[in-house]
């Protein structure tokens, strides 16, 4: 048993042959997949599996937290399997999400916001926005 059934099980969701491709395949796939792209890549190996299975599995597997659902400003949701704390480089023309794991000092702007709010600052999450290499190769 692999550590993505154990992590099925722990949540008690049932471990289905779809459902664990489709969380494997998040695991597998670091481009922030929505679940259109997730169904069109994983339709010939289950081809008895619907749109509509897809949106259930991804829902259960962000409920229990195993992936974190995020959006970039387009008509459908991202998934990402990396749960833990990163930043997002996104793609302004070709809108490809890329990860960043680098530090980013944010202890002055948090000390700052929590001084002018009054808030207690646990968390946050940064988005950079700018031109892949990809695309802007294809602007000569
Ligand atoms: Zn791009
Ligand atoms: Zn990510």
């Amino acid at each position: 048993m692999n550590y993505l059934t154990e992590n099925l099980k722990a949540n008690k969701l049932k471990v289905t042959p779809q459902r664990l491709a489709i969380y494997s395949y998040l695991v597998d796939n670091c481009n922030h997949p929505t679940v259109e792209t997730i169904y069109n890549d994983l339709k010939n190996m289950f081809p008895t599996m619907s749109l509509a299975t897809v949106y259930k599995t991804v829902a259960s597997l962000r409920d229990v937290k195993l992936i974190k659902e995020f959006n970039v400003g387009e008509d459908s949701n991202r998934y990402d399997a990396k749960i833990e704390t990163h930043s997002h480089v996104i793609c302004k023309k070709c809108n490809s999400v890329s990860d960043y794991f680098g530090n980013i000092d944010m202890q002055e702007s948090i000390n700052d916001l929590e001084n002018l709010s009054g808030f207690d600052i646990d968390a946050y999450d940064i988005n950079f926005y700018g031109v892949c290499n990809k695309c802007k190769k294809q602007n000569f």
